[in-house]
């Protein structure tokens, strides 16, 4: 089958959260299996000067953004990877904004962007079978094959995917900025992409797309209802018969404690001593040796996440004095809203003893967190699938984790009579219930036998990739039944 994957980011090259994961991981496992794949980027500045030698490829394509051509060369990796170049929109440090905000002309970054693939597609004379686009990023992309591209004889078989990574970031901007898409002023209503006065780049691909996935089964039901549905639960229950949950995996090839050269230690299933290790490595890294502490008596949690309102920092934050009071630590890695950055550094200048908190994006302190912490902890808001729960099992690091969206579908609670489960859940969002599980997990901790049962009940969870990749083909195929139905 051919495969574009257009997407706003993807491992190796850039990553700000688990879509990239998701994107790159697609990429190489459909090439794995002999699938013609390509994958789609803008050509950012850290993929430019980062450490992937890119060539030429010889091609540019022109793109029309408002009343401007641009005119970009595509840059690949020669392994299935393509990048779309324009400096001015592509050439900063960072991918889609600041700590203090989105930057301003991300309407006409990914309306070229999105355009761009499709006109990148005709220059390879490669005719995709399927789009698979992810996010609002490329929510223009079905919406454009429907309208614009409509009757164009390249794209007839062509089908598309959308998925949905997190329904809470839409790619919402002022109905001035509708001129830059080129796409007519009639798709301008409630039933098109117009979204209380605004545009909404995301809701283009809700409608138009031939099949929407999100990332868990649970949460592909949660988006259905208004108090998840970021007011587009509407549109997505007209769409409920096209709308499936494919769950993520990660890279078990990246996420290896028993090879991560990130650690001072590996370590496997059948012998954890090494995990021990990690453990004693990184306490006295980030909370430092202070004297009469023995780390392997201190419950540690760790958490590595983006710093936004979802990600349930308001609940840790309120939490930390009970953190202390139960004798646990927390190790706290993240990024994201100057808000949660001010205010954990708050919270960590109060609680130094208890909160080790590094404010960056940091691959191997995640490695080093993952594999040294022994609770991994996500209190979030919601959660379409999450994928730190997900690497912190494949350590042998218990998650503590709210019922929600895909950490309900992949963290069994623990059961203490028959020491079955991998992880601890709480339904409530509020610091008592969150505390109460944590209490229970710091029980478990104590408990050597039990301890050690949850670890490689965790262990022996497979959330490869190969399994999801597959149930993406079977979609690719019901979405090109659909298109030529
Ligand atoms: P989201 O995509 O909502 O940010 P996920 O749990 O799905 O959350 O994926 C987050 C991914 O990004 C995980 O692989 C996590 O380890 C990684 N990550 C998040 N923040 C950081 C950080 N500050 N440093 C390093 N890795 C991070």
């Amino acid at each position: 089958m051919k495969i574009v994957i257009a997407s706003p980011e993807a491992v190796p090259f850039v990553k700000t959260g688990g879509l990239a994961d998701v994107a790159g991981s697609l990429l190489r496992e459909f090439r794995k299996a002999r699938e013609e794949a390509v994958l789609v980027m803008p050509l950012y500045r850290a993929v430019k000067g980062g450490r992937f030698p890119l060539g030429e490829s010889g091609v540019t394509v022109d793109v029309p953004v408002g009343t401007r051509g641009i005119r970009s060369r595509v840059y690949h990796d020669g392994n299935g990877a393509f990048f779309l170049e324009a400096d001015e929109f592509f050439d900063r440090p960072e991918l889609y904004g600041t700590a203090g905000g989105d930057y301003a002309d991300n309407a006409a970054r990914f309306t070229f962007f999105s355009r761009g693939t499709l006109e990148l597609c005709r220059k390879l004379s490669f005719r995709p079978d399927v789009i698979h686009c992810h996010d609002w990023q490329t929510g223009l992309i079905p919406l454009y094959l429907k309208t614009t591209y409509r009757d164009d004889s390249f794209f007839r078989g062509t089908a598309t995917v959308l998925t949905i990574h997190n329904l809470g970031y839409q790619g919402l901007f002022p109905a001035s900025e509708m001129p830059l898409t080129h796409l007519g002023w009639e798709l301008f209503t409630p039933e098109g992409i117009e979204f209380y006065g605004k545009v909404n780049f995301l809701k283009g691909g809700l409608i138009a797309a031939d099949i929407l996935t999100t990332v868990s089964e649970t949460y592909a039901r949660e988006i259905l209802e208004p108090a998840s549905g970021f007011g587009l639960d509407g549109v997505l229950r007209k769409r409920s018969a096209d709308l499936f949950g494919i769950v993520n995996g990660i890279d078990y090839e990246e996420w290896d404690p028993s090879r991560d050269g990130h650690l001072p230690a590996t370590y496997r299933k059948g012998e954890l001593s090494g995990k021990q290790l990690c453990k004693q490595e990184l306490f006295k890294s980030v909370l430092g040796d202070k004297a009469g502490e023995d780390p392997s008596r201190v419950p540690l949690v760790g958490m590595v996440t983006r710093l936004s309102e979802q990600k349930g920092l308001d609940l840790v934050i309120g939490a930390l004095h009970g953190l202390r009071a139960l004798g646990g630590k927390i190790v706290i890695l993240g990024k994201g809203d100057e808000r949660f950055q001010n205010e954990m550094r708050e919270a960590a200048r109060q609680y130094g003893s208890t909160l080790s908190l590094t404010i960056g994006f940091d691959e191997a302190l995640a490695h080093r967190i993952y594999a040294g912490a022994d609770f991994f902890l996500m209190p979030s808001k919601y959660e379409p699938c999450g994928l730190g729960q997900l690497i912190a099992l494949r350590y042998g690091t218990i998650p503590v984790v709210r019922r929600t969206g895909g950490l309900a579908d992949t963290v069994e609670d623990f059961h203490p009579l028959a020491c079955t489960g991998t992880g601890f859940l709480f339904s409530d969002y509020s610091v008592p219930c969150m505390l109460d599980a944590l209490k229970r997990a710091f029980c478990v901790f104590t408990d050597r036998r039990k301890r050690v049962a949850m670890i490689r009940n965790g262990m022996q969870a497979d959330f490869s990739w190969g399994r999801s990749a597959k149930r993406y083909i079977d979609i690719y195929r019901a979405a090109l039944g659909r298109r030529r139905e």
